[in-house]
This record gives structure tokens, C-alpha cells and sequence, in this order.
């Protein structure tokens, strides 16, 4: 069975549909005002120096909108935007193809940037810095360097794993900024826009609920808003509130903190299997049949921003939040 809660971006049906209902334009970017202040600033220094913008380093989990920025900011400064990701630039003609394609002012978005090989990514150093394409003819005693001018662009990456990028990679983002989780009163905003770009009647008190469930996450609000509207118009029901949306999810298998069998699997491991831990990585992986880098990128991340789950240098601990939300009784106070 697919997993709703999987905050990746799908690549079929759903992912065309996502296109329809992402913002175009930062006034219907939601929340993020850290990441929007900073950029908002940027956007209109470079627009008024008429210059190109800075390149911009986008970190933080799946689903948290890093794309979505990416084409806003091409469309604020009225630019073309190309969209790429990594693991598709593993030959270095592959980026030099898009780098010479690149047309003044142009953004040029590349997922999952801390994947780049070892070759695409020397050769983006001249081209970040100096806009600049340097290429080796000839071979042995023979070769030398050509060097091909480029347009001058803005180059935006965005990774889930800022400490796996290399530092000369890094140290070329003129801005770094990272992504956060969203507050519930802002994914029941997200959740109230795309209900009614699809029509789909939902009141406040439904809209927080499926906001709750989220993960923190906007992807995941707009796809629980989608299994709940399929749950409303086969039962009939033509608005969705509170009792319908937590029924719905209930369903789904999607508890009220949004944890999903994993989450609540990991919860449970190191609560009745290790008395509440420190418990490693490579455990919880095996309890739960995912692998590591998944546990520590996805499902921690959000545990840990709920308060259920500490990192300690020993391992990973269950909070009391968390025995509570599970149904046991916290051992006595030496827990935090
Ligand atoms: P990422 O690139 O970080 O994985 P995306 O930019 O693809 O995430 O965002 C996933 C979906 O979530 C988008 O299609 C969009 O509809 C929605 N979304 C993301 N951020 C916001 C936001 N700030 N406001 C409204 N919707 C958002």
C-alpha cells in the first residue's frame, strides 16, 4: 500500500496535479517569513541594481516547498526557470547542456544538489562564480583549457542534507536559507487554498484537522485534503469538517499527530523493547523494514519537532509526550 504521509513528490497523476494547485507568486506562499523576508529583500536589491540574483542553497525535509520558492523567484524577477535534480547531471555534458542553454537572469533549479558527481560539480564552480565554462581539449601535454563565457544566472539548489554538500559547493551560495516545518494555522491555510482551487467544500474546523495531521508538511496537507475528499463524496457528505476529516484519516491509518505505522512503530521499539531507548539507528531501521537515511531525513525530523523523540549521543530517546501519546505510562521523572 502506497504511503500518504510520504512527504516525496509523486511522479504520476498526482504529481501533475500538484502542479495546479502550487503558488505562483510569493503572496500566496504561505508562511516561511524568515525565508521570505530575506528573499524579498534580495529579489528587490537585484531588481533594482538590475542585477542577477544571488545563488540560493534551500534546505529542509521533502514537501516543505523548496521547489515551489524556486519558480516564485523566477517569476518575481520575471525570469525563465529550468528545473533539474541531481541524480539527472551524472555526465558532465549533461550540465553543461542546460549551463549554455541559460539565457540572462535565467534560474536554474537542481534537486537534490548534495548528489552531484564529482565532475558536474567542478564544473560548476567557474560557472557559479564567475559565469564561466571551462573545458579541456586535447589530451596528455597537448590539452589545454578553453574557457566559454556563460549568461549570468542564479543558480538554486536544494537539498534535504545541508551537511552532505562539499564546502567548495556550499561556500558558492551567496544565500543559504533553511526551510521549517509549518504551524498547524498555516497548513490549514494551504489546506483552505487548495480546497478551493478544487472546489471542495471544507470549513475551518475540517481544514485545522487534516492541518494536524500533516507532518508539518504543505504536500501532505493538499494530498490528506484529497483522501478526505474522496471519503466526503462517496459518503454523500457535501462539506467536510472536523468529525468527517477525522474519520477519514483515521481510516488512512493516519493518527492524530499525523505519525504513521512507522513513527508509531519506532515509538513503540524503543518504549516496550528498550525502555525507552537509547536506542541506535540501525535498530529502529531493522524494527521497521526502512533504511537508515530514510528514519534520520523523514521520519525523525518530524518526531523530533513534535517533541516525541530526543537525539543523545547514544542513541535515540523516547519523551514523555511521546509515552503518553502512545498510550503508556511515562517511568517516573527521569525523563525530560
Ligand atoms: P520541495 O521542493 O521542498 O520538496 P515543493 O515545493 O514541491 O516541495 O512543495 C510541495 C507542494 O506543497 C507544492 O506543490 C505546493 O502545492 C505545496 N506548497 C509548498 N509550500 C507551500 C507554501 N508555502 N504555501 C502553499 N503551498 C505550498
Amino acid at each position: 500500500q502506497e504511503n500518504i504521509l510520504q512527504p516525496e513528490a509523486a511522479i504520476d497523476e498526482e504529481g501533475k496535479q500538484e502542479e495546479s494547485i502550487r503558488p505562483q507568486r510569493f503572496a500566496d506562499y504561505i508562511g516561511q517569513k524568515d525565508l521570505k523576508d530575506v528573499l524579498d529583500i534580495a529579489i528587490k536589491a537585484a531588481k533594482s541594481r538590475g542585477e542577477v540574483m544571488d545563488h540560493l542553497l534551500l534546505y529542509g525535509p521533502p514537501g516543505l516547498g523548496k521547489t515551489t520558492m524556486a519558480m516564485i523567484l523566477a517569476s518575481e524577477m520575471g525570469v525563465n526557470y529550468k528545473i533539474t535534480s541531481a541524480p539527472a547531471l551524472e555526465r558532465p555534458r549533461d550540465i553543461v547542456g542546460l549551463l549554455v542553454n541559460l539565457k540572462p537572469g535565467d534560474v536554474l533549479f537542481v534537486d537534490e544538489i548534495h548528489r552531484l558527481s564529482r565532475m558536474t560539480e567542478e564544473i560548476l564552480y567557474p560557472a557559479m562564480e564567475d559565469y564561466r565554462l571551462d573545458i579541456t581539449v586535447g589530451k596528455g601535454s597537448s590539452a589545454r583549457i578553453r574557457s566559454i563565457p556563460l549568461s549570468k544566472f542564479t543558480l538554486v539548489g536544494a537539498t534535504t542534507r545541508v551537511g552532505a554538500l562539499s564546502s567548495p559547493l556550499r561556500d558558492r551560495f551567496g544565500l543559504i536559507q533553511k526551510l521549517r516545518f509549518y504551524e498547524v494555522d498555516e497548513l490549514s491555510k494551504i489546506v483552505l487554498r487548495t480546497a478551493e482551487l478544487l472546489q471542495t467544500p471544507v470549513n475551518l474546523e475540517g481544514a485545522i484537522e487534516i492541518a494536524k495531521r500533516s507532518r508539518g508538511t504543505p504536500r501532505i496537507a493538499n494530498r490528506l485534503l484529497k483522501r478526505v475528499r474522496d471519503y466526503a463524496e462517496v459518503k454523500s457528505l457535501t462539506e467536510i469538517n472536523q468529525p468527517i476529516a477525522a474519520e477519514a484519516l483515521q481510516l488512512f491509518q493516519v493518527d492524530p499527530s499525523g505519525l504513521d505505522w512507522t513513527d508509531r512503530k519506532m515509538l513503540s521499539v524503543i518504549i516496550e523493547n528498550f525502555n525507552g531507548g537509547p536506542v541506535g539507528l540501525e535498530t529502529l531501521a531493522a524494527a521497521t523494514g526502512e533504511d537508515t537515511q530514510t528514519i534520520e531525513e523523514v521520519y525523525e525530523p518530524y518526531l523530533m519537532q513534535i517533541g516525541y523523540l530526543s537525539r543523545t549521543p547514544r542513541g535515540r530517546v523516547a519523551t514523555k509526550i511521546a509515552y503518553q501519546h502512545m498510550g503508556f505510562k511515562p517511568p517516573n521523572e527521569q525523563l525530560s
